[in-house]
């Protein structure tokens, strides 16, 4: 029987899955989840909301004193059994996974201001044990001390199937050429800026899920947790 409550930390490529794993590992071992791209994904809307961005610029100092007026909130929806992003006390769950959303989310996460006001509220959240986070800088700079941390990856063309997959399913009007486009240059622009990029921590344990069923996927993650709860 496992003993102690580990943090997990879960980075890796976008739309590589993190979030349904994480979310499953987390309601197996009765652990937080808390889904640190939709903290950014808030802060996109909000921006958008307040007409900050036009034609992919961003006015990135009317932003950063925007940022004070920025509350950005998980609260639990019993419904759905997820904790839900709010934006000013108004659910933006559904707002927040639009592509125009995912077209601009790129922007807002390589401004240092927005990172270090997340990554505070993200140490915050994640405080005591037993939590699972998923992003792309956990492991490297938000969380360096969990005790177990994931980079998650599959092919790019494997990728934006699932998700225009999951996007159609919301009833959205999207190409596989749009969703792969945006698939490769969040990778690419996550990848290249300056401030906390999306890099493999070196303690972290790979996992290509291009060729993985989720449920392999699944016993593989929670395996591993197990095995570090016994560890510690
Ligand atoms: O995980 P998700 O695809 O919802 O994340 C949306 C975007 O938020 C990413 O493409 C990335 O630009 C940004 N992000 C980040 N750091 C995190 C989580 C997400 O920069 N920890």
């Amino acid at each position: 029987m496992a003993k102690h409550r580990i943090t997990i930390a879960i980075d890796g490529h976008s739309s590589a899955g993190k979030s349904t794993m994480a979310k499953s590992i987390a309601k197996e071992l009765n652990y937080v989840y808390i889904d640190t791209g939709a903290m950014y994904r808030g802060a996109t809307l909000f921006a958008m909301k307040e007409r900050l961005i036009k034609s992919n610029v961003i006015d990135i100092p009317e932003f950063e004193q925007a940022l004070e007026r920025m509350y950005l909130s998980f609260r639990y929806n019993p419904n759905t059994e997820c904790s839900e992003m709010h934006l000013s006390g108004v659910n933006i769950e559904k707002e927040i996974r639009t592509m125009e959303v995912a077209n601009n989310v790129s922007l807002v996460a390589k401004i240092p201001a927005v990172r270090t006001k997340l990554v505070a509220i993200q140490r915050r959240l994640a405080e005591g044990s037993g939590v699972v986070m998923d992003g792309r800088d956990i492991g490297t700079v938000v969380l360096p001390k969990a005790e177990l941390k994931i980079f998650m990856t599959a092919d790019p063309e494997v990728r934006a199937w699932r998700r225009l997959r999951e996007l159609k399913a919301a009833g959205k009007e999207v190409t596989y050429d749009e969703v792969l486009e945006n698939v490769l240059n969040r990778d690419r622009l996550d990848s290249e800026r300056a401030v906390a990029p999306l890099k493999q921590a070196e303690d972290a344990v790979v996992i290509d899920n291009s060729n993985l069923t989720m449920e392999e996927q699944y016993v593989f993650m929670l395996n591993l947790a197990k095995k570090r709860m016994e560890e510690v």
